[in-house]
């Protein structure tokens, strides 16, 4: 009995951009296949077109996989039996596999220029057929080619084509016929003696022995061409999967007018990692009808290609956000501390200008102390003193941080004095008179405390209220609103244990300045 064949998938970015949410996707089906299946994941670069691909783009793609987390078994970096990786080293490769389809008479090499193919294409649209090669050089006589190769004419080598029809059996959609007159005879090496994408694609895919061909729809067309170079190159079929297209909110295919499409800009934007893989994994499957979350491990455990469907599937920003924020809120304290810290770091909401000399501890579990005091130890100066307030602050935040994007703007109150401020609730709760008196009173007595913790100013907020008639509700509301921008945060008397009471008071003090300035109704 033989082995089973082992599995062998590939992602054959082009190295023309950075890497597009679509190819994600395709890069992570197959690799989710790959280790579903124990078997491996290629990477490979295509750069056959020289003008568009880049070193940049060829970075920019490595590093995004990397972040993704979507490692590969063969490929750059990393090397493998069936290397180089990247087609532009692949030359030799292409010429030797393109000169047996010459002998054996199934490619020819076409002298026709650019105003000839063109007038060929004029030609069939006039008489209404769809532009195509005319053949005209498919039987030139072997020493007019040979002479004119000596005489450096400009060439191309085509594929010719047979009379027929070519049947491509597709995993997610079934057998899909084509007729060969649709398909042309195709160019395989162009005349700068680089090979086509198809070309390319085809001998790469059998010389590294991929047995599952995995990719957008958008390739669906090329298969057959693809099909019929198999065959006249007497290579195995491999299976072929094509996966529906990523539509955008107006139903057209997912490109930058719908706003981030690269992982680079979702990356930026702050989403995590493994949300991301999460939501890619739902474009096109599902498990059931109804799971939605799944870590990186179930991924694997439940990918199948039989539960990718045909039907294009609507990227959708809000189920994003939604999955995104499954992920973060399964984090534990300290994993969001380290991730809260850097993304603050990254939008300069640190260094913090604050004095957080008064800051304790003693609100966190001892799991959670012994997590900070473990990571004080690191030489990152700021890191090291930062970390017990923002764990403090990250753990009275509880579920209002719904997703690591929105820290820069939901923390920024207790780290900087420039943070965003709602408008509309400085209206709503800092526009009267008497609230400007209550506030001036609760700075007085926030003041002098000699305790400022969280229990003591709670006391005296109520105290207050109460000495002064009025609901609780009149001194908090303003209170938060002049110590945070926003209508809404955690527990006030946290909020102010946290902030400290210089900045407490002075912004209380700015507060009352803002209502006293106000033009007289
Ligand atoms: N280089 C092609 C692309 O980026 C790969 C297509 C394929 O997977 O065959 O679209």
């Amino acid at each position: 009995m033989t082995a089973p064949q082992q599995i062998r998938v590939r992602f054959a970015p082009s190295p023309t951009g950075y890497l597009h949410i679509g190819s994600a996707r395709t890069a992570l089906f197959n690799w989710l296949y790959a280790r579903r299946m124990g078997g491996a994941f290629i990477l490979r670069i295509e750069d056959t077109d020289a003008v568009r691909s880049t070193e940049t783009s060829y970075e920019a793609i490595l590093d995004a996989l990397q972040w993704l987390g979507l490692d590969w078994d063969e490929g750059p970096l990393i090397g493998g039996p069936y290397g180089p990786y990247v087609q532009s080293a692949r030359q030799v490769l292409y010429h030797n596999e393109v000169q047996k389809l010459i002998e054996r008479g199934k490619a020819y090499r076409c002298f026709c220029t650019p105003g000839e193919l063109q007038e060929m294409r004029s030609d069939a649209t006039e008489r209404g057929l769809p532009p195509r090669y005319d053949g005209r050089c498919r039987n030139l006589p072997g020493d007019e080619v040979e002479r004119r190769v000596m005489q450096k004419a400009a060439n191309v080598i085509r594929f010719r084509m047979p009379a027929g029809k070519t049947r491509v059996y597709d995993l997610i959609r079934g057998a899909i016929p084509f007729d060969n007159v649709e398909l042309d005879d195709f160019v395989l090496i162009k005349s700068d003696g680089k090979p086509t994408y198809n070309f390319a694609a085809v001998v790469d895919d059998a010389k590294m022995k991929i047995t599952h061909v995995i990719r957008g729809d958008d390739h669906l067309s090329n298969t057959p061409k693809q099909v019929m170079i198999y065959k006249a190159l007497d290579y195995p079929l491999p299976k072929f999967a094509h996966l529906p297209m990523i539509l955008g909110s107006d139903k057209t295919r997912l490109s930058k007018r719908h706003g981030a499409a690269s992982v680079q800009e979702f990356r930026r934007i702050g989403y995590l990692r493994d949300g991301l893989v999460n939501y890619l994994a739902l474009l096109g499957w599902a498990f059931d009808d109804k799971t939605e979350f799944f870590t990186r491990e179930n991924l694997i455990k439940k990918f199948s290609l039989k539960r990718v469907g045909k039907n294009p599937a609507a990227f959708d920003p809000d189920k994003l956000n939604h999955i995104d924020g499954e992920h973060f809120k399964k984090l534990s304290l300290m994993e969001k501390v380290v991730l809260v810290f850097d993304r603050l770091q990254e939008h300069d909401v640190f260094p913090s200008d604050f004095n957080v000399s008064e800051w304790s501890i003693a609100e966190l579990n001892d799991r959670e102390r012994a997590s900070v005091i473990e990571r004080k130890e690191t030489n990152n100066s700021h890191y090291r003193d930062e970390l017990p307030r923002l764990a403090i602050i990250i753990k009275v935040m509880g579920n209002r941080l719904k997703n690591l994007k929105d820290a820069p703007n939901m923390l920024a109150y207790y780290f900087k004095d420039e943070y965003p401020v709602d408008h509309r609730a400085y209206e709503e709760h800092l526009s009267n008179a008497n609230t400007a008196e209550h506030l001036k009173a609760l700075a007085g007595e926030l003041w002098e405390l000699e305790t400022f913790d969280r229990s003591t100013i709670e006391k005296v907020a109520r105290g207050l209220a109460e000495k002064r008639g009025i609901s609780a509700a009149a001194i908090i509301h303003p209170c938060r609103v002049a110590l945070t921008g926003k209508s809404v945060s955690p527990d006030i008397f946290s909020v102010i244990h946290l902030l400290g009471k210089e900045k407490t008071v002075q912004r209380l003090g700015a507060a009352v300045d803002h209502i006293v300035g106000l033009p007289k109704k």
